[in-house]
């Protein structure tokens, strides 16, 4: 990616063929496929990539349990769509991007017989239906094996198991790779760039977008044949924008959840908890060192604000401490997160847990706008390759054929399992970073450890004891486009997730690199680092959780003390 001024250069006021609103990984994805037809495209999203939906979730590539039982039960022939798509689109997501991704086993345990039974058949189906996408068949595990593999599981009862193969990914990741590998296949992108307005031909089509430029609060125009709206939960927003009297669609469901430090539930397999008391499945799942437990399903509105709440944290611990054999208490939470499924409403309304995770192109015959809404981080590719279709159709091009079937993913390619080895062996890293390193950023850690030969101090932690290295800040603003505090730790590093205290205790450090990096001015600098330890003990506050002073106010008091 360029550095953000020069990329607005590239865009403001310029001509494209296809504009995408939204770098989550819907819109990223169709950006993606777009520009590797030969459509020249231009990405632009409100905030940072990743910065809703597509970073709050549970992180799993999935056909979906839950939705097999509700496509059998409901003879339901809209989720068995769902749910094959997703089980196909399994398989390629773990192989474009095998550093982000990885395959995981699924442990449910089982107290009755009968559940036993039942979710032996069930998972054999699911098998069955993955096909030549399976990954691992399903199988069912005795009590002794079972607490082999999760020896602080809640013992009173246990029967066994039945294990069975999903996948796992690093979702902030995968987004930002996208978009990645979007502008080295020469697109062009912006974030912090809002659209506004649309630019009109003489009828009502659209021709364009206007953007208001976050940072700046400067606004620009750009031109492009067609427009994609891929704003997930708020898509009927930019809808209405397009054409004012259409019906609003989304029906957003917050989903929260927490992180646990790993050794409350020592595993490296997932757990599957099969029925919550509002007739869902929960998981808690090994996830960059932590437990991470989710999640919560609540109809919300576009204004609610999606923090982890004390009802939530109530409910997932709830939950989860019927499973484990040492229940864990609030105080054990170190981090969470919390965001909106885009789900596209039936016209029959109805509870959003029963809304099929499928996704609905719209092509508004007015404005010529096309949304796509709808569908899950499983099936973005998938999502990205149909709405494409219909951009081709639009701009009236020849069919071109999408490539992002078995496209490795920037990044991914030379990436092996023990690549991390050979970082440790070039670069003398601790192990601990090498593995960080290649879980991050792939072989392009290589890049990230460029720079560090130039200054060897970028090889410092960012924090004592912890994997993640300061030239990591450096990459991000240069060639991730991280403008915020929160967009290198929550989204590019990933410190966030794993404690909200070390995100607080870590933000001057990386407040100080950027301000060299984008020449802030001190007092800039001091303002985003205030602004954004504010904001984690925000979160802190919302899960009911005690604050962490500022480091900033601390090292204060402490030279105050010493004069
Ligand atoms: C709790 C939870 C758990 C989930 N777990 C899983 C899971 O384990 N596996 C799975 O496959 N799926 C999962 N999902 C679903 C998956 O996360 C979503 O389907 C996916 O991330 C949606 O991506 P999106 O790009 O459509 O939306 P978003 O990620 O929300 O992206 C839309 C983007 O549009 C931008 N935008 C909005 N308005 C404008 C504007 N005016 N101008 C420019 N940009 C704008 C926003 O800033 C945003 O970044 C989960 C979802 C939730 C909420």
């Amino acid at each position: 990616m360029k550095i953000r001024v020069e990329e607005l250069q590239n865009i403001s006021g310029q001509e494209f063929d296809l504009c995408v609103i939204g770098g989550g990984a819907t819109g990223s994805a169709c950006a993606l496929d777009a520009q590797l037809r030969g459509i020249r495209t231009v990405l632009l999203e409100a905030g940072d990539f990743a910065g809703a939906t597509s970073s709050a979730a549970t992180k799993i590539i999935h056909g979906g349990v839950r939705y097999l039982e509700e496509a059998i039960k409901g003879a339901d022939l809209q989720e068995y769509h769902v749910l094959v798509r997703a089980l196909h689109e399994r398989v390629r997501m773990l192989e474009n991007a095998p550093h982000l991704t990885r395959k995981m086993e699924f442990l449910v345990p089982s107290y009755h017989w009968i559940d036993v039974a039942y979710l032996d058949v069930g998972l054999k189906i699911y098998d069955w239906l993955a096909g030549p996408g399976r990954i691992s068949p399903s199988k069912y595990l005795s009590q002794e094996e079972t607490l082999k593999r999760m020896p602080d599981l809640n013992q009173k009862g246990l029967l066994g198991s039945v294990a069975y193969a999903d996948g796992q990914f690093d979702d902030a990741r995968y987004n930002i790779t996208l978009v990645q590998t979007f502008t080295e296949a020469g697109g062009n992108t912006l974030n912090y760039a809002r659209v506004t307005d649309f630019k009109r031909e003489a009828g009502r089509k659209i021709s364009g977008v206007v953007v208001k430029d976050q940072l700046t609060e400067e606004t620009f125009t750009v031109s492009a044949k067609v427009v994609v709206n891929a704003t997930g939960p708020v898509s009927d927003s930019i809808r209405q924008l397009a054409t004012p009297t259409v019906h609003k669609r989304m029906r957003p469901s917050k989903g929260a959840h927490i992180l646990l430090p790993l050794d409350v539930f020592r595993t490296e397999d997932a757990l599957l908890i099969p029925k919550t008391e509002d007739g869902r499945v929960l998981f808690a799942v090994p996830w960059g060192g932590r437990l991470l437990v989710g999640t919560t399903d609540e109809e919300v509105t576009p204004e609610t604000e999606l923090v982890v709440a004390k009802g939530d944290v109530e409910y997932l611990l709830r939950h989860l401490n019927q499973y484990l054999a040492r229940p864990v208490s609030p105080d054990d939470i170190v981090s969470g997160f919390a965001g909106a499924r885009p789900l596209v409403g039936s016209e029959d309304g109805g509870d959003t847990k029963k809304l099929a995770r499928d996704d609905v192109i719209e092509v508004d015959p007015a404005s010529g706008l096309i949304s796509i809404m709808g569908g899950k981080w499983t099936t973005h590719r998938a999502m990205a390759e149909d709405t494409i279709h219909r951009v081709q159709q639009a701009l009236g091009f020849p069919h071109a054929v999408s490539q992002t079937r078995n496209y490795v993913l920037y990044g991914g390619k030379g990436f092996t399992d023990d690549y991390w080895n050979k970082l440790c062996r070039q670069h003398r890293l601790p192990e601990k970073t090498a593995h960080h390193l290649a879980a991050k950023f792939g072989t392009a850690a290589e890049k990230v450890l460029a720079l560090a030969s130039k200054n060897a101090a970028l090889l410092d932690p960012i924090l004592e004891a912890r994997p993640a290295i300061k030239a990591e800040v450096v990459y991000a603003v240069g060639h991730e486009m991280a403008t915020t505090i929160e967009d290198v730790l929550a989204r590019r590093i990933g410190m966030q997730l794993y404690s909200w205290r070390d995100a607080i205790q870590a933000a001057p450090v990386v407040g100080s690199l950027m301000a060299e990096e984008l020449s802030w001015t001190s007092s800039f600098t001091r303002t985003a680092i205030m602004h954004y330890v504010e904001k984690i003990n925000h979160l802190l506050d919302s899960a009911g959780l005690s604050r962490e002073r500022s480091p900033v106010s601390m090292s204060r008091e402490s030279a105050a003390a010493q004069q």
